[in-house]
């Protein structure tokens, strides 16, 4: 089963909710309830097996307050850069990153729906900020949603238009997605 557009767009539009209340539940669960941080760390990674790199943006306490600090994806790069750089501490985010190209879950595109409106780009913050480098349609550039920085925001599947883009199981990616 993909996880096509409508399901997504609501998923994405309450995003920020989402990620407050699991990751107050998952902070809960060390905090109070003394499961392992051990365990955490455990299934954070399984889920990137599964999903890819849904941990930053969906799960982790800490990422939570960096995205609602620096506000990850806007417009300064000041803020957009110390929240990247966080990551870089994280076992989790360096597990789910390298996954994101391997996990069971994928985003991908039906080149044949798609219309080349651009509008999956413009709300990738990966192609925004490496322009040139990455695209979720353009031909012969990198797909940003196997990259190791993709935090499967899912933003570029609720944009798209077309319901070209979509997120589902990897093996039912024929040769003709992308
Ligand atoms: S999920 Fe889509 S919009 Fe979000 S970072 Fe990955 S490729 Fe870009
Ligand atoms: S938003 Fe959809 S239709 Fe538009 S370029 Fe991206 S994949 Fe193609």
């Amino acid at each position: 089963m993909a996880f096509r557009k409508t399901l997504v767009s609501r998923a994405v539009s309450a995003r920020r909710w989402i990620h407050g209340a699991v990751a107050l539940g998952t902070y809960a669960l060390v905090s109070f309830f003394g499961i392992s941080l051990w365990w955490v760390l455990a299934a954070g990674s399984l889920t990137g097996v599964v999903f890819g790199k849904v941990f930053c943006r969906w799960i982790c306490p800490l990422g939570f307050v960096m995205e609602s600090v620096t506000g990850a994806a806007g417009a300064d790069s000041k803020f957009r850069n110390m929240y990247q750089y966080h990551k870089l501490g994280c076992p989790v985010a360096w597990a789910s990153g390298i996954l994101n190209r391997h996990s069971l879950f994928r985003i991908r595109r039906r080149a044949e729906a798609c219309t080349a409106c651009g509008l999956c780009d413009k709300a990738c913050y990966m192609a925004t900020l490496d322009e040139g480098k990455y695209s979720l349609y353009k031909e012969g550039l990198n797909r940003p949603g196997d990259a190791f920085a993709c935090s499967r925001c899912l933003a570029c599947v609720s944009s798209c238009p077309a319901k070209s883009l979509s997120f589902g199981p990897a093996l039912s990616i024929s040769k003709s997605d992308s």
